[in-house]
């Protein structure tokens, strides 16, 4: 199978899994597995923060530093298409009782700093306490500017905010820029880092940040049953993709960008063209959209194929497996021309 719908599908390689079996552990609950203590001092080192707490998903990660940024009636700024707005269940609102207020991204992933301005609530009891701003990088496969992160950082001093960055996938911007972690964590009090997603790792994730917050943090995650027991077994995947799956982003990228090319040769419409990253979002009507994905799947090809469909690439899909999918997309668009007897461009992909 060649899986395009994310780079949370990766698998753990052969070497990987040597590591995981052979990974000293202990109980974490009690501070004693030295390969979670190991994985947490690299997430320290490499954010510059003091210290650094392992999760079992980005989710919670993002859910604890929430907790543990706001309290109840708090509010925190966010993205409306941001992963910890509006793909975690409501949960900051939920078991948190922190309201969200979300604001439309510009096209670059950032969010405006007037409109963030315009959004922070006076100090009257009228208004829920706006504590905290949160950022995504990357943002849809969008590398947040360092010129940005610099004056979001300096607007959070200024305006008494935490600055949080949901860093999922931050190592696709530290691959994508060339620049050290720490050159982008110098913009932000806390950041949480996905294991699982393209760095390979099967589960697992890092917050980061000052020692008294990963302090609090660590209590919320107890509370909300993140607390593991011999999780070194996991975090030996995350020390291994941390160390061997970084650099090799970039030919992740590099696939991301030579897809566009090959589609948009065959007249397939790319949103917001030049991927800087694992991922392109092309349009296309619903009703191809509908064909499209039965058809790959038939060539076991798996997309999420919708009227916006987004293509990830990874680590385990090769350029000849692109080639694969270039030629099947080209022979969907031939068969589909010829049934509607519609030209091969410029008809369906406006
Ligand atoms: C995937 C993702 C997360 C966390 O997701 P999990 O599946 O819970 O690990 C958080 N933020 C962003 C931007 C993500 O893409």
């Amino acid at each position: 199978m060649i899986d395009l719908r994310s780079d949370t599908v990766t698998l753990p390689s052969d070497a990987m899994r040597r590591l995981m079996a052979q990974a000293e552990v202990g109980d974490d609950v009690y501070g004693d597995d030295p390969t979670v203590a190991a994985l947490e001092a690299d997430g320290a080192r490499l954010s510059a923060k003091d210290a650094a707490l392992f999760f079992p998903s980005g989710t919670q990660a993002n859910l604890v530093a929430l907790l543990a940024h706001c309290q109840r009636g708090e509010e925190y700024i966010v993205g409306q298409q941001a992963h910890n707005y509006r793909f975690e269940a409501g949960g900051a609102a939920v078991l948190g009782s922190i309201q969200p207020q979300p604001l439309d991204a510009d096209a670059d992933g950032t969010l405006p700093l007037d409109k963030v301005a315009a959004a922070i609530k006076p100090d009257d009891f009228h208004f829920a306490r706006t504590r905290l701003l949160s950022l995504e990088n990357t943002h849809n496969g969008k590398v947040l500017p360092q010129e940005y992160l610099r004056k979001a950082w300096q607007f959070t001093r200024d305006h008494h905010l935490a600055l949080h960055i949901d860093g999922a996938r931050i190592f696709n911007a530290v691959a994508a820029l060339q620049i050290p972690l720490s050159d982008i964590t110098q913009y932000c009090d806390t950041l949480t880092i996905c294991l699982s997603k393209g760095l390979g790792a099967p589960v697992g994730s890092l917050l980061c940040g000052n020692a008294d917050y990963i302090l609090q943090a660590r209590r919320w995650r107890k509370m909300v049953g993140g607390g593991m027991r011999q999780s070194g077994i996991l975090a030996a995947a995350g020390r291994y993709a941390l160390e061997h799956n970084v650099q090799r982003l970039r030919d992740d990228h590099d696939n991301a960008q030579w897809l566009e090319q090959r589609l948009s040769a065959l007249g397939v419409e790319i949103m917001a063209p030049g991927a800087q990253t694992n991922m392109l979002f092309i349009r296309q009507p619903a009703e191809l959209a509908a064909k499209l994905g039965p058809w790959m799947k038939r060539h076991d090809i798996v997309i999420a194929a919708g009227a916006v469909t987004r293509l990830v690439t990874h680590l385990n899909v090769s350029r000849a497996d692109l080639e694969k999918v270039v030629s099947c997309w080209q022979a969907f668009l031939q068969h589909h021309a010829q049934l509607s007897g519609a030209p091969l461009t410029g008809v369906y992909f406006q």
